[in-house]
């Protein structure tokens, strides 16, 4: 399987259009110790032909345009796209789908929660949906393997098992719709399993951090993990008002590094950086805590195969 990272960053990228951080002002001044980012996007395949996106983010499309890979290969219309699976509803996990709505056939994994929020409440995404067998939908269930296939079924090799990682789901979804959802289906990380035998952890959002789950990772080759926040008061601190990160969701990567030390099996990576984190600027004391314990900092345009 080869594993392409096309965007590494948090929601609104880095650098965020409205916010003057130290890090997202030092990078417009071109007096940046490290790299711009792109929101979170990765690409998997097993065969080299066929590609499945892990979410779909609101930069796709120059993504797609900076990986030859992802381009058409025969004929007017053609993607190496075959299909998309969505972790959660998350405006910069889901957007993407609305860049990928030229008609081109594709299969989307999803829960059934998150393919009820964008389907039934956002008619939008009924642009996916103009013409027979544009889009086909596949619900999947927490703890449950399945296949990855594109939109004519055909099975890529590619086994995925989801876990239930978080039960919120995004503000824009209303109260009296979160309450015919099921919880366990918010926020989900994946662990990807190729016919070789190996196993690769998607987790862009962890809330916490359990034996169970710490179980499960020892056991993988590569973690791609949440590095949103350092710290716990992170916004707090630069904006003055705000969520801490575990009250939206994200384990802080000071925590992580603690919560993970035992974990020496996997190559493991931090995405899903934002912009405001410390460890993104490589001159930063944070930079080189992170790669002294052996983590890496996930930039765009990385690739590997396992
Ligand atoms: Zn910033």
């Amino acid at each position: 399987m080869r594993v392409k990272i096309l965007g590494s960053a948090a929601g609104g990228a880095f650098p965020q259009w409205n916010c003057a951080c130290a890090n997202c002002r030092a990078v417009r001044a071109g007096e940046f110790h490290g790299k711009p980012r792109t929101q979170t996007q990765a690409a998997i395949t097993e065969d080299g032909r066929s590609w499945f996106l892990l979410g779909a983010s609101p930069d796709l499309r120059t993504q797609i345009e900076a990986a030859p890979e992802l381009h058409p290969r025969a004929g007017l219309r053609q993607s190496p796209i075959a299909g998309v699976v969505l972790a959660n509803a998350d405006l910069d996990h889901v957007l993407g789908l609305l860049l990928l709505r030229e008609l081109q056939p594709l299969r989307v994994h999803a829960t059934a929660s998150v393919r009820r929020i964008l389907r039934e409440d956002n008619s939008m995404f009924g642009m996916l949906q103009r013409i027979p067998n544009q889009t086909a939908w596949t619900d999947f269930e927490p703890g449950k393997g399945f296949s990855l296939c594109n939109a004519q079924g055909e099975d890529s090799g590619l086994l995925c098992q989801a876990w239930s990682l978080g039960t919120h789901y995004p503000a824009y979804v209303t109260a009296g719709r979160q309450s015919q959802l099921s919880p366990g289906e918010a926020s989900l990380g994946f662990f990807i399993h190729p016919p070789s035998g190996s196993s690769l952890a998607y987790m862009p959002a962890v809330p916490q951090v359990d034996d169970a789950l710490l179980e499960q990772l020892d056991a993988c080759d590569v973690l791609l993990f949440d590095g949103t926040f350092w710290s716990d008061d992170e916004l707090i601190r630069i904006q003055g008002s705000g969520q801490t990160a575990l009250q939206m969701g994200h384990t802080p990567v000071e925590n992580i590094l603690m919560k993970l030390a035992g974990v020496r099996r996997p190559r493991k990576i931090f995405l899903h950086i934002n912009n405001t984190n410390p460890m993104l600027d490589e001159a930063s004391p944070q930079y080189r805590q992170v790669r002294g314990t052996g983590w890496e900092i996930a930039e765009d345009g990385w690739q590997f195969d396992l």
